[in-house]
């Protein structure tokens, strides 16, 4: 067998591995199975391209959209990996299955659908097989932001084939959501391998929002160079590339809704410009290749901590120095809240979870990197140096005392319960259900007065974040590692005092 940095020149035509590329080939070359959660762009199909050139038998690539599967089929034939669709959309299928099964193909991409079907199982069986590789592999998850129903049955598949090794990619996936697709797709857990997900360049901040506008201005002002404004609505956009041009810059907008030719003029023009402000929605970005941009402000709370790095990661590709300023309001969270409340039951624990800790980010008076990377599952120092909250340390106020009534409470309420009850118990509110339960009887019976009441929802939120309280899939609060620090007052928690305005307006809103 030659060695896989050979494949890497010869096929690739790359230098090196990047990141844990080597380490993930490694593995799968041994026979191991794999979950590599990798950020996007970090390089996850050559994790099973290159295994699949060097090893006997076909690589059966199980992956969620056909657009993207023709997408990596050209990019795969290019290099001169001999690579197949087996999909509804494809004339060929006779050939395909011929080259399959005479073991000529390399790759084999096929969508999740497909592959639970009983002809299926049969085709596979008399097929060489060198390797299984689930794309999008958060997708097996419910506690995911994308579950699919049809990757549930992967597993019963890939066990008829115990010996072909298993590669499970996906770029997004907190705690749990990792921790499911081990379990789903039968990984051991030593086989999860995290990428590092740092983007040393871009310089993190995010602020309540006053007057959007103005605010970015300022962060216009201080990048030299072009930069990416996200807003959250199609109007919004229009509003504000007209209200930004004041800044001298040429702007532009960009959202679904604008007439083809004129979207793709616009990202042209961007793709082009060493200056140009983009206002857009986040339809935008995807599949742009900008190494320059210098800035990307957010004039709203973005959907998920995962979309977030995405969109701020569109920043700074050329490595020299970038900002990501995040412009949020309470309006925001409450909007996304009702979003919340509208999404599918099965879906609605994890949902929370993700807006969860989308809120303890904002809310951190930690560095935002080390929030951002610990929520990927890294491990990073508790200071950059490269964000607001290192740069210009927040005013703080100890919320130690409040979380430790928070973790009592839940603790004597059996951990069953969710934040909207414990914060009940904690401030005295008689309900129904308190009166039957006898919680009322509890000594952390409204032992949360004044003040320190509105720190409860940020409290809960920072508790979820350190892991030190967990939501299950209903929504009632358990313990997590991080809680007994806290409980024996071996860790402090520290959050950041809200602006006057901000914490009148919240008072009663609740996340
Ligand atoms: P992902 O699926 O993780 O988003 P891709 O597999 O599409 O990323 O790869 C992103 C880009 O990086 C592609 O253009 C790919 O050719 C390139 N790439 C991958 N591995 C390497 C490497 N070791 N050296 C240089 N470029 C690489
Ligand atoms: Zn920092």
């Amino acid at each position: 067998m030659p060695y896989p940095l050979d494949v890497l020149h010869a096929t690739f035509g790359f230098t090196q591995f990047r990141g844990v590329q080597a380490e993930v080939v490694g593995r799968v070359l041994a026979g191991e199975r794999t979950l590599a959660v990798m950020p996007t762009g970090a390089g996850k199909s050559l994790t099973y391209q290159l295994p699949s050139v060097m090893l006997e038998g076909t690589c059966v690539v199980v992956s969620p959209l056909i657009a993207l599967m023709h997408d990596q089929l050209r990019a795969a034939e290019a290099v001169g990996i001999r690579a197949a669709t087996l999909t509804s959309a494809d004339s060929n299928r006779a050939e395909t299955i011929d080259r399959f099964r005479a073991g000529t193909l390399d790759l084999l991409y096929i969508a999740p659908e497909r592959a639970s079907t009983g002809y299926f199982r049969e085709l596979l069986g008399s097929a060489p097989l060198c390797l299984f590789a689930i794309d999008e592999a958060h997708c097996v998850s419910e506690w995911g932001h994308d579950f699919r129903p049809d990757y549930r049955l992967l597993k019963p598949l890939l066990d008829q084939f115990p010996s072909v090794p298993r590669l499970a990619l996906t770029a997004t996936a907190d705690a749990h959501t990792r921790a499911d697709i081990l379990d789903q797709l039968g990984i051991p857990a030593e086989g999860l391998i995290v990428a590092g997900f740092d983007r040393p360049n871009i310089r993190y901040a995010i602020t309540p929002r006053d007057n959007t506008t103005r605010q970015i201005m300022d962060v216009i002002a201080e990048a030299d160079g072009p930069g990416i404004v996200y807003a959250q609505t199609r109007a919004g956009t229009e509003k504000l590339a007209e209200a930004l041009a004041a800044s001298g810059r040429p702007t532009r907008a960009y959202h679904a809704g604008l007439d083809p030719a004129v979207r793709a003029a616009n990202q042209a023009a961007f793709v082009a410009s060493e200056d140009m402000v983009m206002a857009a929605t986040v339809a935008f970005g995807m599949g742009i290749d900008k190494p320059d941009v210098r800035f990307v402000a957010h004039a709203g709370l973005p959907k998920s901590i995962e979309a977030y790095y995405q969109e701020t990661g569109r920043a700074g590709r050329d490595g020299d120095p970038a900002v990501a300023h995040m412009f949020w309001g309470a309006d925001d969270l409450a909007r996304a809240r009702q979003r919340i409340a509208e999404v599918e039951p099965h879906r609605r624990a994890g949902e929370q979870a993700r807006l969860a800790a989308l809120a303890g980010l904002v809310e951190t008076a930690e560095c935002r990197r080390a929030v951002l990377l610990r929520y990927f599952g890294e491990n990073p120092p508790a200071q950059c140096g490269n964000c607001d909250n290192c740069l210009k340390p927040p005013a703080t106020v100890d919320a130690t005392v409040v979380a430790q009534k928070y973790l009592s409470a839940i603790f004597r309420t059996g951990q069953m319960f969710g934040t909207g009850y414990i914060e009940q118990v904690l401030t005295g509110k008689s309900t129904e259900r308190s009166l039957t339960s006898g919680h009322e009887r509890l000594s952390v019976w409204g032992i949360v007065e004044g003040e320190e009441a509105a720190l409860l929802k940020p409290v809960g939120r920072a508790l979820m974040l350190r892991d030190a309280v967990r939501a299950n899939p209903h929504g009632g609060l358990e313990f997590g590692p991080g809680a007994r620090a806290i409980l024996k007052g071996e860790a402090e928690l520290r959050l950041i005092v809200p602006p006057k305005r901000e914490r009148r307006r919240r008072g009663g809103a609740g996340a």
